[in-house]
């Protein structure tokens, strides 16, 4: 079987079988690690060592914190603005679909204002704005922007450039959650970079966030101390208990990044033969489409539709029956969509791309 699931979404089986192995007895200890302290010195080391496989993955530079919590990325829609605007300013935000969408409605409902520097509604979010339409506002705190909208499969091809009229910078924050780790990424680039950790790292609920220092100190005084980056980061993200297995399991996933797949260049050359497989398939077929621009094309989530909507039903059961799970498209939008995350391996686009044709010939 193979899980197209958006999230959660399949996780390696390399690093399921080695959990299953380490569940009841890790390494010899008498325990499993959901029943070990996090004040211990053996899970701190299982903590760290997953924190420093991750800064090496991504070249996280020195200057920048990462911080392990949770709430889901959802709760960083609050937390931004939360650490963000304690020295005044505005939430600036490029609007390019469902998600950002949400950042922008949780900013307003907490602060009153959010602007919207750029948006692709006008283009009925099938392509992203152009840097040179991006427009903040003259008083903006930061800009944020959903590099990889998951349900539309929209994709910003480059990075914006945020600067104010003056030259002075303007960070950038990107929820990154369904497409960090699917490429290498020039961290330096970002003020904030957050993601939930139901695609690419791991369990639902963990939230990875990294955050250069220097913004550690523009939080408004009356946050909960919870989602406060400075306080998870002088705590080393023990404010409180962790989510503990589940950090111990983006721990896996990482050494399985480094060690199975070589590193993130490794992962973006698979990354993208599986995407120009699956559109080149959608492409030169007359039963399935895509509509987004092709630059802006998702290589994490493939939305496509079928001329005649009355065989959705079908594609989705034959599909489920040849063992390729989860193809329904998101309930707003309709239509099927392949999550194709990095657990998902190049065999299972194969298998589909080779399901779409034959069921294309019976049916289309
Ligand atoms: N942002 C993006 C880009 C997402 O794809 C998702 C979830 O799928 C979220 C935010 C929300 O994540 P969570 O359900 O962990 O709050």
């Amino acid at each position: 079987h193979y899980n197209f699931c958006a999230g959660p979404a399949a996780l390696p089986t390399a690093v399921l079988e080695r959990a299953r192995e380490e569940m009841l007895d890790y390494r010899g200890r008498g325990l499993s690690v959901m029943e070990m302290s996090h004040r211990s010195e053996e899970y701190v080391a299982i903590a760290e060592k997953a924190e420093a496989d991750l800064r090496e993955l991504l070249g996280v530079p020195s200057h920048y914190r990462i911080l392990f919590t949770q709430g889901g990325a959802s709760q960083q829609f609050a937390a931004v603005p939360w650490n963000l605007l304690g020295k005044g300013g505005t939430a600036n935000f490029i609007d390019t679909g469902i998600w950002g969408h949400k950042a922008i409605k949780e900013a307003r409902h907490l602060f009153g204002e959010a602007h919207v520097a750029a948006s692709s509604a006008d283009h009925s979010h099938l392509e992203v704005p152009r840097p040179e339409a991006i427009a903040l506002s003259s008083d903006a705190a930061y800009l944020h922007f959903t590099p990889n909208e998951t349900i539309g499969g929209l994709a910003f091809d480059y990075t914006p450039q945020v600067q104010r009229d003056d030259g002075s910078e303007v960070p950038l924050v990107a929820d990154m959650s369904s497409s960090i780790l699917s490429g290498p990424l020039d961290v330096s680039r970002y003020g904030i970079i957050y993601a939930g950790a139901q695609k690419n790292i791991g369990p639902a609920g963990l939230v990875v966030v990294i955050v250069r220092e220097d913004l550690l100190d523009r939080a408004r005084d009356d946050m909960p101390s919870l989602f406060s980056y400075r306080e998870l980061a002088a705590a080393g993200s023990m404010i409180n208990t962790p989510a503990t297995y589940s950090w111990y399991l983006a721990g896996l996933v990482f050494e399985w990044l480094k060690s199975d797949i070589g590193g993130l260049e490794a992962m973006d050359a698979i990354n993208q033969r599986k995407s120009d497989k699956l559109y080149a398939a959608i492409d030169n077929s007359a039963l399935y489409s895509n509509p987004i621009a092709v630059a802006n094309r998702s290589r994490m989530n493939v939305p496509f539709v079928l001329a005649d909507s009355r065989l959705d039903k079908e594609f989705l059961a034959e599909a489920d029956q040849a063992g390729l799970l989860n193809l329904k498209g998101h309930r707003s939008v309709g239509g099927m969509r392949a999550s194709i995350y990095n657990a998902v391996p190049e065999a299972a686009v194969d298998a589909l791309v080779a399901f779409m044709s034959d069921f294309e010939q019976r049916r289309g």
